[in-house]
């Protein structure tokens, strides 16, 4: 006996860039799509097989979003200290596990995991396939590979870069097959490079990143790398990688062999989106702010010649930072792909379902709302077409399906965040005779600040105590 869902009467985006069809229906048997159109009802469900029934009238149906860049072990970092140093791996491990059932809540249904502590993304991917973890369909890199002048050998060298580390050094190029080898056997689905943070200078050459490329290709392994500038665009697709993250400045040139290639680019706008137009919330200084934003602008350019050259241009959210947690802001790229990159509401829904897809690889054939593919689907109380943004607002996802299933989620205990260990903060701003006696300014603290243990508790007795002591007082 199959189980059956039918989902009528809504308007169904298929994900593949067609027009939106009204009124439309799609059947689901078990995990896989078995038809959708408007003439689509119960009729070929067998007498006795149980259906669910869900009315989708005034409502869009589309296939789940997927997120190229999803890192699930960063944490909702503020440092890069938070990243690398702090929490046991073990305690990472389970926040990680709890903040991929926030990104599936979302609507995001499958996620690709570019780099992060030890094996963790393995670990999840493995918890969500055997049904232990509450996630969506998943790949994953394991540590970024970076020289000492790539993304992740950020401190100094009498530190070196720790074992906690999101990325793992390797300086030669039979150090970095080396290290390929290392991680397949540890059973990621591809490997990320870390080129140089911003782009202007490579921290790798050509002949590494291709035999990167090769080594990781020769162990049937996807391979994707962190790259900003023309040189590193151009030495990732010399060297034939899957896809390429970021791509903020690409001269003519490189967009042309870019689009020759059709290696898709996910440009991953929401980190620096956010930082620039919502970082006042978090206290991001404003010089910062235009910087990012100033960056952003200057992507804009590169990214529209891109797509008119024909770059397929995939989602991928940088999710992981405290500027980009778990779960909020994933459908935000659609948004800033369509400002930036130029795309209209449609495109950005194929570049975010069908055209991401192949980050999944080939053991997931999702993307689309067609028969035969994986039934990940959602359910949204608006019309993205016309506004892009509906598809931002969790309480408008009104179901989530994944593999057929539709998801059941606690959004009480989903709503609570909690971040890893914070710096070590002993004060966080000087407490100079000035300030103390001259009216000078300290930088306000952030309560936060003191919440090494993501532990609330104790704040919560301090105001206690301070709030007895008013009483006391007066
Ligand atoms: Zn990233």
């Amino acid at each position: 006996m199959s189980s059956w869902t039918l989902i009528s009467g809504g308007t169904v985006i298929d994900g593949t860039g067609s027009a939106a069809v009204q009124d439309c229906s799609v059947l689901v048997k078990d995990d896989t799509i078995e038809a959708v159109g408007t003439d689509v009802g119960d009729e070929t469900v067998p007498r006795g097989d149980e259906i669910v029934r869900i009315d989708a009238t005034g409502r869009t149906v589309m296939p789940g979003l997927i997120d190229a860049h999803c890192h699930t072990s960063f944490g909702e970092a503020r440092t890069q200290e938070e990243q690398d140093l702090y929490t046991s791996h073990e305690l990472r491990t389970l926040r990680s596990a709890w903040n991929v059932t926030k990104v599936l809540r979302a609507g995001v249904t499958g996620i690709s995991d570019p780099g992060g502590s030890y094996f963790i993304g393995v670990g999840i991917r493995e918890g969500i396939a055997e049904g232990l973890v509450q996630g969506p369909r998943m790949t994953t890199a394991g540590r970024f590979l970076s020289t000492f002048n790539g993304i992740s050998d950020w401190y100094p060298t009498s530190v070196g870069c720790p074992e906690s580390s999101i990325g793992k050094v390797v300086n030669t190029a039979d150090e970095m097959v080396t290290e390929v080898r290392h991680q397949v056997k540890n059973g990621v689905d591809l490997i990320k490079i870390g080129d140089s943070p911003l782009g202007d200078y490579e921290a790798f050459s050509g002949d590494e990143i291709k035999a990167m490329s090769d080594a990781a290709h020769r162990l049937n392994k996807r391979i994707t790398m962190h790259a900003r500038g023309s040189n590193n665009i151009d030495s990732a697709v010399a060297a034939e990688l899957d896809w390429i993250m970021h791509g903020n400045s690409m001269s003519d040139d490189t967009i042309e062999r870019l689009a020759d290639s059709q290696i898709p680019l996910a440009p991953a706008l929401l980190l620096l989106g956010n930082l620039g137009e919502y970082g006042a919330a978090a206290g991001v200084p404003a010089g910062m702010r235009s910087a990012y934003s100033r960056l952003l602008d200057r992507t804009a350019e590169c990214l529209n010649k891109a797509r008119e050259a024909g770059v397929p241009i995939i989602t991928g959210t940088d999710t992981g930072f405290a500027a980009t947690p778990y779960g909020d802001w994933h459908a935000r790229e659609l948004e800033l792909l369509m400002r930036y990159a130029g795309m209209s509401a449609l495109e950005a829904i194929k570049a975010a379902t069908h055209d991401c897809a192949v980050v999944l690889g080939d053991d997931n054939d999702v993307g689309s709302l067609a028969a035969g593919k994986g039934a990940d689907i959602i359910v949204v109380d608006g019309d993205p077409l016309a506004d892009i943004r509906a598809l931002q607002d969790k309480a408008r996802i009104s179901t989530v399906m994944l593999r057929g299933e539709v998801q059941v989620f606690d959004d009480e205990v989903l709503s609570q965040r909690r971040p890893y260990d914070r710096a070590q903060t002993i004060c966080p701003s000087e407490i100079t005779y000035d300030v103390v006696f001259n009216g000078g300014s300290a930088i306000q603290p952030d309560p936060r600040d003191f919440d090494t243990n993501g532990d609330q508790e104790l704040l919560g007795q301090l105001d206690e105590l301070a709030h007895a002591a008013s009483q006391e007082a007066s």
